[in-house]
């Protein structure tokens, strides 16, 4: 049957037979039933020369050799190479031992997988791929053995065929498929691949590298020793594919060994890291994590308390859009926040990592987790994540490790969120102050400049709306100040900025100018209304009255009046308002001047 020429098809619809996979080349494995792993062995056809990559299992090796022979005496085999040193591949070892017939077969490794394999006992002689310049050129059979260490055998070695450019890539490029299928079919075979990797190769880097060296083999098929065959058209995707996977899941858990799971873990942490990444806005942070972890557990809220400053807790719920609001701490989480990790675990049990309260309320059927998120350096629990859930959920380890591998990143992303709130509120108070004069506690000029621009651009918009404008000045204030000192000064400039601000309403914009200047802008009232405003200030400075040395001296204020004109500016506004009130002034002062109709 052997020698003829691959017509370029695989036929893969009897895997009882040997099945050509090209040129010379030859799939002798054997289906064990119910073994997700297929595993996989070559024959390269090459005369008596011929060699056998990963000869294959005591379990599958009967099989095997019925297929050689279909297609060449076994004993024209001369070379069985090792890639890697497990049971799946080697254990048929001691049958070939004791099949082989002729003094030059040798078993080709490397030494790392040769020093294992002694301990067969075997009388077939190795040779290491190390020694020969990794290659073996028998005649017109040329092999190339690229190392690709740590995936996932320290010794681990991939086998190149230059003449039919078939990689035989040992475990990379394997894949747990439930059914027989020798050739990939398409792009989606990936999802057998992935798992594979996620937990048989060690870490992402160690992969890359591998990769890397492998993809300068212009390689036209590859034949991995599990999984599917990947033919051309598939290798390039296949390889971007598995450059950007996670490696080395099981270092997750010291518990669950689940691959299906592991990788489902896996995938929520790395969404949510990248998640943390991309948003930086906690409610999005938020919400990806709620939609992510919806797919393991049945959440349908979630809420996190903290303690901060010298409010009594803070919420960030999607009710306040994650937004921290002050509330009180609900009971039920009393004593959760603030204390040691350590202390956490001693309350709630080191049995699980991390406490998984599951309570369900007694009036209906809330359930919840909660999970400590703390500070990865001084480990105080500083706020906790709460998940409602719709239905019960037992802590199995599944739920317990996502929690705890969600525990720092959340908790990152929480205290952010807070330092955010912190220098949100700094802000608010820098613009308080620069808006507000520390001692009246009236607008200041910054503030009317910003403010009465949004009013008259309203008055400019609706000819029927008034802005009005009242212009106020402290009657021979240098004489208070001569007369009583600077701080009596100060006090009645605080009881007149309170005058104004009583007889007017928080909807006008009150300010003071400076010294003892001040101004009223009133919006949509008739000018005699705000004359009779003005009035009433003016009464009430009148009829101040101070304890101690200004017990017996009388105070007024002048005051200017007008309405804004259609498109008047403030500075015009401003200096019409100030002209009435020096009319006041000249006209004997405690007096309000208003604009005559014109
Ligand atoms: P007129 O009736 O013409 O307005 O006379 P006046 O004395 O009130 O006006 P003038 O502008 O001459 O004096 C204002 C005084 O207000 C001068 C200044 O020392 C005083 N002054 C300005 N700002 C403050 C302040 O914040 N506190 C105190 N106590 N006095 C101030
Ligand atoms: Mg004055
Ligand atoms: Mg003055």
């Amino acid at each position: 049957m052997g020698s003829k020429r691959f017509s370029g098809d695989i036929d893969a619809s009897n895997p009882d037979q040997a099945i050509q996979i090209a040129d010379r080349i030859w799939w002798v494995g054997h289906m064990l039933p119910g073994d997700p792993f297929q595993c996989h062995v070559y024959l390269i056809e090459n005369g008596d020369q011929s060699v056998l990559i990963d000869p294959g299992s005591q379990l599958t090796f009967k099989n095997t050799l019925g297929k050689i022979e279909e297609i060449i005496p076994f004993s024209h085999i001369r070379y069985f190479v090792c890639q890697h040193q497990d049971p799946d591949i080697t254990a048929a070892l001691p049958l070939i031992d004791q099949l082989v017939n002729r003094d030059d077969a040798v078993i080709v490794s490397h030494w790392r997988t040769i020093a294992l394999l002694r301990h067969y006992g075997l009388d077939l002689k190795f040779l290491c791929i190390e020694e020969q310049g990794w290659k073996l050129d028998i005649g017109q059979c040329k092999l190339e053995f690229i190392l690709t260490p740590y995936l996932h055998f320290a010794g681990a070695f991939c086998t190149f065929d230059c003449q039919t450019a078939t990689l035989f890539s040992s475990d990379l490029f394997g894949g747990f498929t439930e059914e027989w299928q020798l050739v990939a079919k398409d792009e989606s075979y990936f999802e057998a691949i992935r798992p594979f990797h996620e937990h048989y190769m060690p870490s992402r880097d160690i992969l890359y590298l591998g990769l890397t060296k492998l993809e300068k083999y212009p390689a036209k098929m590859i034949a991995p020793q599990h999984g599917s065959i990947i033919p051309e058209k598939l290798i390039s995707f296949m390889f971007t594919q598995l450059k950007d996977i996670d490696c080395g899941l099981y270092l997750l858990t010291q518990t669950s060994t689940d691959v299906l799971k592991l990788t489902k873990l896996n995938r929520i942490l790395h969404k949510f890291m990248e998640s943390m990444a991309v948003y930086r806005a906690f409610r999005e942070i938020a919400e990806k994590c709620l939609t992510q972890i919806s797919e393991v557990i049945p959440v349908t809220k979630l809420e996190f308390y903290a303690l901060e400053g010298d409010v009594p807790c803070l919420l960030l719920s999607s009710e306040s859009m994650f937004r921290p609001i002050e509330t009180f701490l609900p009971e039920e989480f009393d004593g959760l926040i603030g204390g040691s990790f350590s202390h956490w675990l001693e309350i709630y049990g080191s049995h699980v990592a991390y406490y998984c309260g599951v309570s369900c309320g007694e009036t209906d059927s809330v359930c919840r987790l909660t999970a400590p998120l703390f500070d990865p350096e001084t480990k105080v629990v500083k706020s906790i994540a709460v998940f409602y859930l719709s239905s019960q959920v037992s802590p199995e380890d599944e739920v317990v490790e996502i929690l705890r591998q969600l525990s720092v990143p959340l908790g990152v992303a929480v205290e952010r969120e807070l330092i955010h709130r912190s220098l949100e509120q700094e802000r608010q108070k820098f613009y308080e102050q620069s808006i507000r004069d520390p001692l009246t506690n009236l607008y200041t000029r910054l503030y009317m400049r910003e403010s009465v621009q949004r009013l008259f651009a309203i008055n400019d918009r609706d000819p029927h709306s008034t802005v009005g404008l009242i212009s106020l000045d402290i009657d021979h204030f240098k004489l208070v100040n001569d007369t009583f000192g600077h701080q009596a000064g100060d006090q009645v400039l605080q009881e007149v900025a309170w005058i104004i601000l009583r007889e007017t309403r928080d909807s006008d914009i009150q300010i003071r100018l400076g010294g003892e200047e001040f101004a009223v802008f009133v919006a949509s009232e008739p000018i005699e209304w705000i004359k009779e405003i003005a009035e009433r200030i003016r009464k009430a400075v009148a009829n101040m009255s101070f304890a101690g040395a200004m017990e017996n001296h009388k105070f007024s204020i002048s005051s200017g009046v007008i309405v804004r004109r259609p498109d008047e500016d403030l500075i015009s506004a401003l200096q019409r308002a100030d002209n009435l009130l020096y009319q006041a002034k000249h006209r004997g002062r405690n007096m309000v001047c208003v604009e005559m109709e014109e």
